[in-house]
């Protein structure tokens, strides 16, 4: 009874977290889809802890469990209400470490059951039937999963500025050794297990956590966000594994699930990049947030007050806002969304540019955008909003930089060349709020800020907005 009851948990956390991720897809849906998946656990967690049974025996210590539950817990919700919106990469990276370090921590424990149930103890021959595969999963979810726990800490390092690059000559084909040796003697277990050679298990644990940092230190600061991505898919199969050793069901897909949709969400921010994965993995584009700095002579620019930016805007047919990082960086996602009331009040028709590697996560704008209860139906796609430049009166540019940085097409030498960008220069007018004529994330001039169509509003975005607004009220 007690075992289909705990099937069926499993059954409903499964459905539940497929459920979720599907209303993920959409902004309108997202946090229900989120809350969903969250219920979906929690069932999870609830049946394994009362109802699974070991050898007959269910969980006794349940003073370490609960402990754990609510250390976790406290820790988890504190971060996540007090992380601001901008450095959300930098969390989801600590959260996904956390998992791979779980992960490892699962194959460590059922690799020292092994030692403990074969006799001779680590006899790899007196495993009971299935004890070979059972061995592969441990050392699988134990290489996958310190490899996605080291590289997190350092992208999460990289992020909050607390480590710099790191390379070296060579640096690429050390690490491919270094993978390959960590394998060799995961098979070399794997083969001939026993107690004199058992303590390798540890070797390739410390081989495993040298090359997940060693991976991610040469990869550009731009492009951690990438590789956090991917982490998080290896974090999912590494957790897959655990539920392979332990036959839960819930684990298995909520493992499969994040590994798939992790690596689907690798594959597209490449390519909203126009970059391989290969390319990312293997450049260091951007380099440290910190590292970015103007470079060549950046000729004449033509500046704009608020009084005119606000005339301009009030009397348009059509303005198209385009909010990038420095929109996150202000939080002033509530300042735009006052402005765009008071131009709708004047007859203005306005909408909203989202690309999708705008601010520094995908759906950054999205999510920003929605605290502020922006309508989803005045945002636009990078396509959509293209094809509606041309008809567009004025283009606010709050922030943004790379995403709208014309190189992306022109100018082949740019690391950013082949990116797909808002082609903001087909409106009528653009007007760019930003700080000063400092480049973006990847460190690059931008030629749209010395175009005749185009004027600068320096200012902090939403000290800009609030004045913008106050302005167009007086008008
Ligand atoms: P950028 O980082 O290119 O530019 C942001 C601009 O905002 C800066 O030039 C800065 O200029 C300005 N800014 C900063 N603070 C403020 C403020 N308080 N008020 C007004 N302006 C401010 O941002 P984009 O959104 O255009 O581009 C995103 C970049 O991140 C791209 O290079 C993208 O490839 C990269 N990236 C994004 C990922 C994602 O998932 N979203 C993933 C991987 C990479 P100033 O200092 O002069 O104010």
């Amino acid at each position: 009874m007690g075992i289909s009851l705990l099937t069926f948990c499993y059954l409903v956390a499964s459905v539940t977290f497929i459920l979720g991720l599907k209303m993920l897809s959409d902004p309108a849906s997202a946090r229900k889809g989120n809350l969903i998946a969250a219920g979906g656990m929690v069932i999870a967690i609830i049946g394994t802890i009362f109802l699974y049974e070991d050898n007959g025996e269910n969980l006794h210590n349940y003073g370490w469990i609960f402990g754990g539950i609510i250390i976790g817990a406290l820790a988890g919700a504190f971060a996540a209400r007090k992380v601001k919106m901008t450095a959300m990469p930098e969390m989801v990276s600590l959260f996904n470490g956390m998992g791979g370090a779980c992960a490892a921590l699962i194959s460590t424990s059922e690799f020292h059951r092994i030692g403990l149930t074969t006799s001779p103890a680590w006899d790899v021959n007196s495993m009971e039937d299935g004890g070979g595969s059972r061995l592969l999963v441990i050392l699988l979810g134990l290489i996958i999963g310190s490899v996605s726990f080291a590289g997190s800490m350092i992208a999460w390092g990289k992020l909050n500025g607390r480590i710099r690059d790191f390379t070296f000559r060579g640096q690429h084909l050390f690490n491919i050794i270094l993978l390959l040796v960590a394998i060799s003697l995961a098979g070399y277990l794997l083969a001939s297990l026993s107690a004199t050679n058992f303590y390798l298990f540890y070797v390739v644990l410390a081989l495993a956590l040298i090359y997940g940092a060693l991976f991610v230190f040469p990869i550009g600061g731009a492009d951690m966000p990438v590789v956090i991505s991917l982490l998080n898919s290896f974090t999912g199969v590494a957790a897959a594994c655990g539920g392979f050793l332990y036959a839960n069901k819930a684990m298995l897909t909520g493992g499969i699930l994040v590994g798939a949709a992790g690596t689907l969400l690798t594959i597209l921010m490449c390519k909203a990049m126009n970059r391989s994965l290969a390319n990312v993995l293997l450049g260091s584009f951007g380099g440290s947030p910190q590292a970015a700095t103007a470079s060549k002579d950046q000729g004449s620019y033509k500046e704009i007050s608020i009084t005119d930016a606000a005339m301009v805007m009030a009397y348009a047919h059509k303005v198209m806002i385009v909010p990038g990082y420095g929109l996150a960086v202000a939080q002033a996602q509530h300042a735009c969304h006052e402005l765009e009331k008071l131009l709708v009040e004047k007859g203005v028709e306005v909408k909203y540019a989202i690309h999708p590697v705008a601010g520094r996560m995908p759906g950054h704008m999205n999510v920003l955008l929605a605290e502020a209860d922006v309508s989803y139906d005045n945002l636009l796609e990078m396509d959509k909003a293209n094809e509606e430049f041309p008809t567009t009166d004025v283009v606010l540019v709050l922030g943004a930089n790379d995403v709208v940085n014309p190189a992306a097409k022109k100018d082949p030498s740019s690391p950013i060349y082949g990116m797909p960008i808002l082609e903001v220069e087909l409106a009528k007018s653009c007007i760019v709020n930003k700080r000063s004529m400092k480049p973006g994330y990847a460190g690059i001039e931008n030629d749209l800020f010395f175009q005749p169509k185009t004027s600068m509003l320096f200012g902090d975005a939403k000290k800009v907005l609030q004045d913008l607004i106050a302005e167009i009220k007086s008008l």
